[in-house]
């Protein structure tokens, strides 16, 4: 092993690109340590986390009272499956439906599966509950959706990439155009009877940081309410404080944690979370619905090894406690106030950037030219250069998504590297 610490970015590139499959395409940074805001480079260069793991880390790299958690349950429980009960699962699923005010969970790994499973639920909730014939079941999507990359999630993606020579697909999908309520209106009027549910992430991440507007998720999820269709809400990479509430949903309620004021925010039926649920430290996903959907479900019919297990548990309390006592979504709020401000300033200022958009700290700015030029990836080179590390999305896209523990100061110090890096162009 001691022959392996010492090797060197470049030689590290090289087995990834010999061993490993190419299924992704990263920035030539190679990471080896994270604290709070900031990753490392094996050979200790510094740098600016801005897409923490996809919004995976908002709790921050490391955070001392999650690895905590992690020594502490990995030194006694670690998987028992559920075969088993075990002394961390329902304190956890007590713990998490308080917490977002819902009777049950069903806790899975990743979030794929976590979208697989509101999924089913939906499904069997359209033929048990909702009557709808044996097979007929349509669940209504948006295009440009990003929920994930299993067989059936692709099968209504509209990205050729993801979906291309995977095939046959999966039946069953209607997808519409995102934030066009008319749309969903049609396609309910359509098809009302056999529609079981509507998926819906309520900013799009994936597809640049799509923000729709104010009214839309809250016009959708009455249309739904009016038609006996689930309201299915993809949070994973929205929730937990990213935009500036505990759920994007939320919109402009302030609760941190076991929320007042329910009623007035658009509860969905079924609630999809993941990535920042373990804060990083372990893959954990979760589908939480009241009792009139979940109880479809029964003993057999779905599950995981690993869902639930005490790890799992023990770390997504952990996770949710931190974001609730360090008011991280109050910062990610102020804090993504002050970089959007500061970034359309950069957009009256230079050409090259011409838009700025998001919520809370899950931002975007886009960049003047063609999604086929290499512009928005040679920025994010120059930015990883001077220690800020982000990534292009679509080409010409670049997302912005720090760990919510940034400082006003760190956001200032980070404006500034994007700032000079944008003029430098
Ligand atoms: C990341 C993401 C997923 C998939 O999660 P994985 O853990 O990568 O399977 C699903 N939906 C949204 C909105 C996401 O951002």
């Amino acid at each position: 092993m001691s022959e392996v610490q010492h090797l060197s970015s470049e030689q590290l590139i090289a087995y990834e690109d010999k061993y490993g499959a190419h299924n992704y395409h990263p920035l030539p940074v190679v990471l080896s340590r994270g604290k709070g805001v900031h990753v490392w480079d094996v050979e200790g260069k510094q740098y600016f986390d801005f897409l923490s793991a996809y919004s995976a880390v908002n709790q921050g790299h490391c955070h001392p009272r999650i690895v905590q958690t992690v020594k502490d349950q990995a030194e006694t429980l670690a998987l028992t499956s559920r075969a088993f009960h075990s002394d961390k699962l329902g304190v956890y699923e007590k713990y998490v439906t308080e917490y977002f005010g819902f009777d049950k969970v069903l806790p899975m790994n990743s979030g794929a599966e976590g979208v697989e499973t509101a999924i089913k639920i939906c499904r069997k909730w359209g033929y048990e509950k909702k009557g709808i014939a044996n097979g007929d079941a349509k669940i209504i999507v948006c295009g440009q959706n990003f929920h994930g990359r299993t067989v059936t999630i692709i099968s209504f993606s509209s990205d050729p990439d993801a979906k291309g020579n995977f095939g046959p697909y999966t039946p069953g999908f209607i997808s519409i155009p995102y934030n066009d309520i008319d749309a969903l209106d049609a396609a309910l009027k359509e098809h009302g009877s056999d529609v079981a549910g509507f998926l819906v992430e309520p900013i799009q991440g994936e597809a640049g940081v799509f923000v729709p507007d104010s009214d839309f998720i809250s016009s959708c999820a009455a249309l739904c309410r009016e038609h006996n269709v689930l309201f299915i809400a993809d949070e994973i990479q929205t929730g937990l404080a990213r935009t500036g509430s505990l759920l994007a949903i939320c919109g402009d309620c302030t609760c941190e944690h076991k929320c007042e004021q329910q009623e007035s925010y658009t509860r969905p039926d079924i609630l999809i979370l993941g990535k920042a649920l373990s804060g990083g430290a372990y893959p954990v996903s979760a589908v939480l619905a009241n009792d009139t959907v979940m109880e479809v479900i029964k003993p057999g019919q779905h599950g995981s090894t690993y869902g639930g297990n005490p790890m799992a548990c023990s770390i997504a309390i952990t996770a949710l406690e931190v974001l609730q006592d360090e008011h991280l979504a109050q910062n990610a709020r102020d804090m993504g106030n002050l970089f959007r401000e500061r970034m359309q300033a950069l957009v009256d200022k230079y050409d090259i950037v011409s838009m700025v958009r998001g919520r809370g700290l899950l931002n975007a700015i886009l960049i003047n030219d063609s999604p086929d030029s290499s512009t928005a990836w040679d920025i994010c080179v120059a930015m990883a250069n001077e220690g800020l590390l982000a990534k292009p999305t679509h080409g010409n896209i670049i997302r912005f998504a720090p760990p919510l523990v940034i400082t006003e100061e760190q956001i200032h110090e980070c404006c500034d590297i994007i700032e000079k890096v944008i003029k430098s162009f």
